[in-house]
């Protein structure tokens, strides 16, 4: 719960804003030009269901168009009004921006709960959404590039690039339109599970930086860390499931919308995973004990918290009880501007938005530069690739005159194909943006946090980019 002195999500971001902007060289014209959000459309439509015509409320924002085409998801949630998307559009900015993604920032929402609908129904109301985005070129693959979102995901994403090619039939960069489309609809290995990857490369480069790592009042690795989660979806879940089945980490406790599960030994994330698919919540999972009160669980002992749902959990009414020493913000916004300060002042790390969740938008990036090179990537080199290593390694073995090992040779024959080459990208992404993120940080007193450092970084490269336009 959010007291009411806490300001809006959309005030939120802006006064993180503005404290970065307070620290760097830049003119008040151009850090209001880039903080205004340049364009709400808002559009209500109709759609018969049930015997009834049934009104809807959707919205696309966009708030930078400093490069084109604009990308940012599209959320299914009753939560979505216009002051979350601008929000979380000003969040692709700044996100893109980071990253080096070469886009704008915008973002979605349609104000429905998908649970209420049947898989059909849901299809209609996509399809018309859709449609009405598309007609005002708020959907175009050179201009504004969706992707999934909360409450949407594959599926949605397969309806709205059906559509689009349908009403744009010759356009032969149709499968652009949107990104995290399924494979077989012109999807890319590695996009559903790529935030969740991307905060298992960030938590990995954050523990590659002994500096920051002792900061945060931690020591060793990821291994033996015990780490909550809050919110199992998609990248709650592959995030849990990475950093438990790769790095030994211990998920201590998960949190959902019905209550928290709770193993200090370690909850098993693919058996948890099937058991919410299943049962809708976590109560009843024998992997570990119940509590209703999933709130209270974000402020028990852990060395690392991973608010993966909602904006906003971390607020003035909790930020002082939260006892984990590291922080990363798997979702958008969870951790507001006041919580912000009284953690950062507790000496709490928290590794921001802007960088942990960027996993989706970078393999979104890979998915649309696919889509406009028509070809899977690997699909020339990879046999190359395989046969120049079967020479080296015989040569190498006629040299020496002894055989190399058979698992060796089965692990350096393979040449990159897709999902390598999507995780190399990515975790090449991840680390790059640390290592700026953190040498920010560390180059001056008045840089107080990572997320300071991020928007500096992230509003330098934005405003440099207005300035090559003449703005
Ligand atoms: N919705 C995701 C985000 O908030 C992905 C956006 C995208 O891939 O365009 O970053």
């Amino acid at each position: 719960m959010q007291t009411r002195n806490e300001p809006t999500f959309r005030e939120s971001v802006n006064l993180m804003f503005d404290k970065a902007v307070g620290l760097m060289d830049i003119s008040e014209g151009v850090a209001n030009k880039i903080k205004v959000c340049n364009s709400t459309y808002t559009v209500r439509f109709g759609v018969k269901l049930r015997g009834d015509v049934h009104t809807f409320t959707g919205y696309r924002s966009v708030h930078s168009e400093h490069k084109e085409p604009v990308k940012g998801g599209i959320r299914f949630a009753t939560s979505v009004n216009q002051d979350e998307v601008e929000a979380l559009a000003a969040l692709m900015t700044y996100k893109c921006a980071l990253v080096e993604a070469p886009f704008g920032g915008s973002k979605g929402g349609l104000h429905i709960d998908p649970t209420a609908w049947e898989p059909d129904e849901i299809e209609k109301i996509t399809r018309r959404f859709a449609y009405e985005l598309i007609k005002r070129d708020l959907i175009n693959p050179s201009q504004n590039v969706p992707a999934p979102d909360m409450g949407t995901g594959e599926r949605e994403m397969a309806w709205i690039a059906d559509q689009y090619r349908r009403m744009n039939t010759t356009d032969i960069n149709a499968d652009a339109c949107v990104t995290g489309k399924p494979l077989n609809k012109g999807g890319i290995v590695g996009r559903v599970e790529a935030t969740g990857r991307g905060v298992q490369y960030a938590l990995q480069e954050f523990f590659r930086h002994a500096d920051d790592v002792a900061t945060a009042g931690l020591s060793g690795t990821l291994k033996g860390k015990r780490i909550i989660v809050q919110g199992l979806g998609n990248v709650g879940y592959h995030a849990a499931k990475f950093l438990s089945e790769e790095d030994g980490a211990i998920i201590t406790a998960v949190i959902e919308r019905d209550g928290a599960i709770i193993n200090e030994d370690g909850l098993n994330i693919d058996a948890l995973g099937t058991y919410i698919r299943e049962n809708g919540g976590v109560n009843g999972f024998n992997g570990g004990t119940f509590t209703e009160s999933g709130a209270g669980v974000l402020e028990n002992d852990c060395d690392i918290l991973i608010p993966a749902a909602m904006e906003g959990v971390i607020n003035l009414t909790n930020a002082a009880y939260i006892k984990a020493n590291l922080i990363i913000e798997a979702a958008n916004g969870p951790v507001t501007a006041g919580a912000d300060e009284i953690l950062n002042a507790a000496g709490t790390i928290i590794i921001p938005d802007m960088y942990a969740n960027a996993g989706g938008v970078t393999v979104s990036y890979f998915e649309w530069v696919k889509n406009l090179s028509h070809i899977r990537f690997g699909r020339m080199q990879r046999r190359q690739q395989e046969s120049s290593n079967h020479l080296l390694i015989d040569e190498l073995e006629r040299l020496v005159g002894k055989p190399v090992s058979e698992d060796f040779k089965t692990k350096f024959f393979q040449g990159a194909g897709e999902l390598e080459l999507v995780r190399s990208g990515l975790e090449d992404t991840m680390r790059t943006a640390y290592q700026q993120m953190h040498d920010t940080w560390r180059s001056r007193d008045d840089i107080d946090s990572l997320r300071t450092a991020a928007y500096v970084l992230a509003l330098t490269k934005v405003a440099e980019s207005y300035r090559a336009l003449g703005i």
